[in-house]
């Protein structure tokens, strides 16, 4: 098997950040902004490049935690 190399097509960077993906919700009640809930708005992860943004191509099963 084939080893994938993922470094930063642009810069050469090879440290990449996630989109945000978790919100925190909050709501207003009477003059307060009470905390309801964090959701999460995709299930799919994107990675940037952290030094130049670049989107990177990835497969999503070499993800590892
Ligand atoms: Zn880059």
């Amino acid at each position: 098997m084939q080893t994938k190399t993922y470094i930063c097509q642009n810069c050469a960077c090879q440290e990449f950040i996630s989109r945000p993906s978790l919100y925190d919700i909050f709501e207003h009640q009477e003059g307060k902004l009470v905390f309801v809930k964090s959701e999460i708005m995709e299930e799919k992860i994107e990675l940037f490049c952290r030094e130049c943004s670049e989107k990177l191509d990835f497969d999503q099963t070499d993800l590892t935690f």
